[in-house]
């Protein structure tokens, strides 16, 4: 990738705060990059009737990277979720959600080591519904082998670069015989693939008791939409809380790299959001940019400022605001 000139999209609630947050760490760092910055969200709407504005699209489809902090979809019919629209929009089906413990964060688990391969273009969010009268409501669950197989090579793919031992199929198949049966089948025909990774298959509320039984025991998960969704929220618990859940979203031609959590409207405007999922986030743009050590130096400067733990945001237990903590990495690069 030579590209020098990423589009960022500043959304909604925290997410002009994060956003200032992580593109001064990335300066600071020499991270080398132009900038195409673009309001998102509820403001952009009520000023100008589009959500993302068009020369926000156009950027992207000129950069081919964007670095979007979180946009809130309006409540109410008539509004397709952002998220989903960008994801299908640009079929950016791999969502890769890694949650890694840190030794500085305190949790109850330890050892934890995930990576989460989410499909991101189908299912349950294809948005096939219908009404079939007033008391009733139709969700149509769609799984294709095509869809299956890419995001089953993606996480085998990841497995063999990053010498990871085990991929595994999360699905409900003992029930949705022929949707997750086809994926489940689909997962076991490409393991046959990559001889070197062990493949194995479990039953999604089995996991969600696994994950918090035994974290240590997964490596790389591959799963649908919707098991996706909800586990790796489940998997952000484990390591401390959603301020630390960044992810990629890959395409084949377009990278869309975004922090898991949402626009945290609760907190927004105060000054105390945690922007280390979003670096993080950013960290793996770089990384896709063929930046390495840029983002190695980052993550050096994030991990000490943890371990330090004076200087740390309230959903860490610290008191220190946004500033205060991008201040302090700065320092440290
Ligand atoms: P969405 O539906 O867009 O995912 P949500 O309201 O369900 O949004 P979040 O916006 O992710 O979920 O917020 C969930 C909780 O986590 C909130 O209490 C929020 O304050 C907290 N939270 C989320 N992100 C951060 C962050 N970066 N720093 C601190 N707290 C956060």
């Amino acid at each position: 990738m030579e590209t020098n000139t990423i589009t960022v999209f500043k959304g909604d609630g925290i997410g002009p705060e994060i956003t200032d947050a992580v593109l001064a760490i990335l300066d600071a760092a020499g991270a080398d990059l132009d900038y195409e910055i673009f309001r998102v969200g509820a403001a952009e709407y009520e000023e100008n009737g589009a959500l993302i504005p068009e020369e926000g699209f156009a950027s992207f489809e000129k950069t081919h990277v964007l670095l979007k902090s979180p946009i809130t979809t309006p409540l109410g019919t008539g509004f397709r979720s952002l998220n989903v629209t960008l994801r299908k929009k640009y079929d950016l089906y791999a969502n890769m959600r890694p949650a890694k413990s840190n030794a500085a964060v305190k949790t109850p688990f330890e050892r934890v080591d995930i990576v989460m391969f989410r499909e991101n273009t189908e299912d349950l969010y294809a948005g096939v519904e219908e009404k079939i009268d007033e008391n009733t409501a139709h969700s149509i669950k769609i799984i294709t082998r095509k869809c299956s197989e890419r995001i089953v090579r993606s996480a085998f793919d990841y497995a063999v670069k990053n010498k990871r031992k085990k991929v595994t199929c999360v699905h409900k198949a003992n029930i949705m015989k022929l949707s997750d049966g086809l994926f489940r089948d689909v997962f076991y025909e490409i393991s046959r693939e990559y001889p070197g990774i062990e493949a194995e298959d479990k039953i999604v509320d089995n996991v969600a008791m696994q994950l918090v039984m035994h974290p240590e025991t997964f490596d790389v998960i591959v799963t649908e939409n919707l098991y996706g969704d909800i586990l790796s929220d489940l998997t952000s618990g484990l390591i401390g809380g959603l301020g630390l859940l960044p992810s990629s979203n890959m395409g084949t031609d377009f990278a869309m790299f975004e922090a898991v959590h949402g626009s945290a409207p609760d907190i927004a405007g105060k000054g105390i959001a945690n922007p280390t999922a979003f670096l993080w986030s950013a960290c793996m743009m770089l990384e896709h940019l063929g930046k390495q050590e840029i983002s190695a130096k980052i993550r050096r400067a994030v991990d000490e400022v943890l371990k330090d733990g004076t200087i740390l945001t309230p959903d860490l237990g610290g008191c220190a605001g946004t500033e205060a903590y991008t201040k302090a990495i700065i320092e440290r690069l």
